[in-house]
């Protein structure tokens, strides 16, 4: 598969403290830089606008209200492309920043124009950056502008890219038969065929001080890939190398096919 798009938690690129990790950033930035090097189509949906926000601002939590939220995401998205833009330029690479929003799979004319940008980013061989756009769309459950969750809007970008492969990155390693930062005994699954009523049972919700999204969401994407008959593995983000490994073909973590 020459191409393929990666999505970064919040966790992989924050430290637990709210503090941006600089060398895991600048590692991604080698890391994807390095494949595409090597001849591949490089999609990044990186999560963190928030965090980022609020790291800058000197925030500890989130702020309760809507429309404050939205005003940090805007902060910290700014201040996130400026970082990335910095790191691939060292390593040699341009990026560009892709917004999106539910229109993309709600109508067929943004979705065309969608399409359309990323296929000219990837022909001048630049890396598309892509998040939610968190300005237009209006309220946080709100279903109809919102994915709600870069898990999800990962897998509809692999559908906007004809990618094949979704590689996404976490603070767990993988799925397991229940939530292994709860219980001990947690066994990962190797492959995962089909997301049956069983296996989203196993997902327990879980949430990170700064991430949104949990299990349930990474089994919501896996969803879609299969349904378009693509492949997605869920892995760590702590050690970026491991994203190498897994483009020579080592099966590592959870491979949904
Ligand atoms: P990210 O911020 O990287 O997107 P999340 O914190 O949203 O990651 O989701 C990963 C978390 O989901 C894990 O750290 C774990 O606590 C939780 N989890 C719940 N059920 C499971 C399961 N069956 N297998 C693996 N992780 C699970």
């Amino acid at each position: 598969s020459k191409r393929i798009v990666i999505k970064v938690g919040t966790s992989t690129i924050m430290y637990p403290n709210g503090a941006i990790n600089l060398q895991q950033m600048e590692k991604l930035a080698f890391v994807l830089s390095d494949l595409k090097n090597q001849g591949k189509e490089v999609i990044l949906v990186s999560s963190g606008a928030i965090g980022v926000g609020l790291a800058r601002m000197s925030l500890t939590k989130r702020p309760v209200t809507i429309p404050e939220q939205q005003a940090i995401a805007s902060i910290g998205q700014t201040e996130l492309m400026s970082l990335y833009s910095q790191f691939f330029y060292h390593y040699g690479h341009q990026i560009g920043q892709v917004l999106l929003t539910k229109d993309v799979t709600d109508f067929p004319v943004s979705r065309k124009n969608t399409v359309n940008t990323f296929e000219q980013l990837l022909i001048k061989h630049v890396i598309p950056i892509v998040n939610e756009n968190d300005t237009v769309s209006v309220e946080e459950l709100d279903h109809l502008t919102r994915f709600g969750d870069n898990d999800t809007l990962s897998a509809i970008v692999l559908e906007l890219t004809d990618a094949d492969l979704l590689v996404m990155l976490s603070d767990i390693d993988g799925f397991y038969d229940k939530n292994p930062m709860k219980h001990t005994d947690a066994t990962r699954f190797d492959t995962i065929t089909d997301i049956t009523e069983d296996i989203l049972a196993l997902a327990q919700d879980s949430s990170t001080k700064f991430g949104t999204g949990g299990m349930i969401t990474k089994l919501n994407a896996a969803q879609i890939v299969l349904k378009a008959k693509k492949h997605m593995i869920l892995a760590s983000g702590e050690d970026l190398s491991i994203l190498f490994r897994i483009l020579s073909g080592e099966h590592i973590g959870t491979l949904f096919s």
